[in-house]
């Protein structure tokens, strides 16, 4: 079976599926993304997700090009074409295709593109051995909270950490505090058991996986601080996480080669993990 993408209207083969050479995401990184998980069929945060989007379209100046509904219709039927159960899904909007110039075109109509994967997602705790860390100054520019297509910072710093052996990078800002990771929400476990997070007023993404997260967390009783902590404390902390719509909720063992705690997934991270499971399983939404 070939899959299929969805460009600007039409449903193509992936592998002939193309926008123009002037696309102005292509060449000035003048668009937003999602990605959303796919898990039994259901996708996961779909609302959030689709706030985010706006959002970030909206820091952009710019109008989502089909209507929202339009979109989650789209979504199903790629996820069907594709036969996604388990997996998930790309939607891209960019400014669209313009001659090339920095101002925004008068006449250029947005270009949506939306691919699915099929993904096997961790099903078990014990499937989880943990991930390593290593850190990098972060250069990024003051916007993160847009979830833009320019990702030529978070790119250089994920093969960083693949080359260094690690699965993530976490970004170090000028007070030696941990801002995020190339591709990840960054968390801590402090020594009375309560989980911290980095706040959402300093220059960082607001993952949706953060928000869900947040929330199960609260409701188990969980206390949770959102606040910056630096990578001196990070590595001194009994627990490390990370979040991602990818990711889920994954241990951290290791901190720049030095074990985090004991050097094995935490109680609480290995809680907050199954909690985000049942969740994605359960098909609460958030609304
Ligand atoms: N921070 C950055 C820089 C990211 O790219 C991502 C993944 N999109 C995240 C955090 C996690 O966000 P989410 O939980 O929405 O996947």
């Amino acid at each position: 079976m070939s899959r299929i993408a969805y460009v600007n209207g039409r449903y193509m083969r992936h592998d002939l599926a193309h926008v123009h050479v002037e696309d102005r995401g292509y060449q000035f990184s003048d668009g937003v993304y999602e990605v959303a998980a796919v898990y039994g069929g259901r996708v996961i945060d779909e609302e959030p997700h689709l706030d985010r989007l706006e959002r970030s379209l909206r820091e952009l100046r710019m109008d989502l090009p089909i209507p929202r509904n339009a979109l989650k219709l789209v979504t199903r039927e790629v996820l069907r074409r594709n036969r996604v159960r388990d997996g998930m899904v790309y939607l891209q909007v960019t400014r669209g295709a313009a001659t090339r110039d920095h101002p925004f075109p008068e006449d250029a109509e947005g270009a949506v593109v939306l691919t699915a994967r099929p993904v096997q997602w961790p099903e078990t705790a014990a499937a989880d051995r943990g991930a390593e860390v290593v850190s990098i100054p972060d250069g990024r520019w003051g916007r993160c909270d847009v979830k833009s297509v320019s990702l030529l910072p978070n790119v250089l710093a994920k093969q960083d950490a693949r080359e260094q052996g690690a699965y993530e990078a976490w970004f170090i800002d000028p007070q030696g505090r941990v801002t995020e990771g190339s591709s990840t929400n960054a968390w801590i476990v402090d020594d009375a058991g309560r989980v911290v997070t980095r706040d959402l007023e300093s220059n960082i993404l607001g993952g949706i996986t953060r928000q869900t997260v947040l929330r199960l967390a609260r409701e188990a009783g969980i206390g949770v601080d959102e606040r910056p902590f630096t990578l001196t404390e990070a590595q001194a902390a009994p627990e490390a996480f990370l979040t991602s719509t990818t990711s889920f909720v994954r241990a951290i063992v290791r901190i720049d080669g030095q074990p985090v705690g004991t050097g094995e997934p935490g109680p609480v991270t290995l809680r907050l993990r199954d909690l985000y499971l049942s969740y994605c399983r359960g098909g609460r939404t958030n609304r």
